[in-house]
């Protein structure tokens, strides 16, 4: 635990009805921290997880005054708040993309006023120059990638300019801000179905269906040669959690990812040998794909903490894919299901 944090100190995080801050939520109450403020704009009964210990408040944080409540007593905020999906949602809602522009503005703002000691922001892989990333035969993206920018239109900019606020909050204010640069985050309790899927969950949803409907077959989008890393929401979590508070980070955007390259293929090979099937695959290349090849370079990670997401794409995939299956037999059931 950090030596300036006692367990009743206040944590609020923001975007905690969806993934990745609902299990943070999770990780701060299970090493014992008592006040939690877990916020999100999403009516409590569409949070994927509600943690009843925590104090759960339903706030549009883009607004200054929902802003002011968050940040009110807390000695950390994480900020993971923001309208965001897969590559189906991101290329085709740039506006609402950089409308999230609004959440960190008014958050990092009142965090600052409330006199947080910490505060953390959730940027992306989607900030690095996408000149680099045009062949799957990716060299690993190192943090210094990501200028001169060229960042991936809509989110990947809003992301930027995010990041630079908590980079000048910490310059000219003294705010001790944490940034990680998130690549690609799966596993259960995340979306899989709706639109704002990601490709792990996507491609778990489409075996399981091919499978229920006999169909034989799965559509890929793209040729499926594009290449990815794909990091675990377990090390996602530690990782937040060891980033802020690691005092020469502050300030400092560092990657937050596995570095386990795979190919779309590979991805649906393993998924296909977890669910024991093997399907006639068929491409659509005219689906968003996004870049031609990104990977995760860890150096800085390993070289400040002595420590990098570990978690490998098969055991992650076991998980995912069990979760998912699970939640596709409860929704036949006509039970109420995340997605
Ligand atoms: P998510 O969509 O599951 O969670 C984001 C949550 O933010 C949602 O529950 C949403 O309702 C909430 N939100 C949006 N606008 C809000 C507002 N105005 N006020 C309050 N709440 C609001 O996404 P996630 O995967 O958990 O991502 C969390 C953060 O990590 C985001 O900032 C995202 O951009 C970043 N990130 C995620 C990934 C990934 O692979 N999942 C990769 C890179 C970066």
């Amino acid at each position: 635990m950090n030596p300036q944090m006692k367990s009743d100190s206040l944590i609020a995080v923001a975007g905690a009805g969806g993934f990745i801050g609902g299990h943070l939520v999770k990780h701060f109450l299970e090493k014992g921290f008592e006040r939690i403020r877990a916020v999100d704009k999403r009516p409590f009964g569409q949070w994927y997880q509600l943690h009843p210990a925590a104090e759960n408040l339903c706030l549009d944080c883009s607004s200054e005054q929902a802003c002011i409540k968050v940040s009110e007593g807390a000695s950390e905020v994480y900020n993971l708040a923001a309208d965001m999906g897969g590559m189906g949602f991101i290329e085709r809602f740039r506006v609402e993309c950089l409308r999230s522009i609004l959440i960190n503005t008014h958050m990092i703002e009142s965090a600052y006023r409330a006199g947080v000691q910490r505060y953390f922001y959730a940027s992306s892989a989607c900030v690095y120059n996408t000149q680099l990333q045009q062949d799957p035969n990716v060299r690993a993206l190192k943090e210094s990638d990501a200028y001169p920018a060229m960042a991936e239109r809509g989110y990947g900019w809003e992301k930027l300019i995010s990041e630079m606020f908590c980079q000048e909050y910490h310059a000219e204010r003294g705010l001790q801000t944490f940034i990680a640069r998130f690549h690609n985050v799966y596993g259960p309790f995340g979306t899989w179905d709706g639109g704002r899927e990601k490709a792990p969950a996507a491609i778990c949803r489409k075996v399981v269906e091919a499978l229920e409907t006999n169909s034989g077959g799965i559509e890929i989008w793209g040729d499926g040669r594009q290449s990815r890393s794909f990091m675990y929401i377990d090390d996602c979590v530690e990782g937040i959690d060891r980033i802020t508070h690691c005092d020469a980070l502050v300030a400092t955007p560092v990657n937050l990812g596995s570095s386990e390259l795979v190919t779309i293929n590979e991805l649906v090979d393993k998924v296909e040998k977890i669910a024991g099937v093997k399907l006639r695959r068929t491409y659509n290349l005219n689906a968003p794909r996004g870049v031609a090849g990104r990977n995760s370079d860890n150096t800085l990670i390993q070289q400040v903490l002595h420590w990098e997401p570990g978690t490998s794409l098969d055991a992650g995939l076991r998980a995912t894919y069990d979760w998912i299956l699970e939640q596709h037999e409860k929704r036949k059931k006509g039970l109420q299901v995340v997605a």
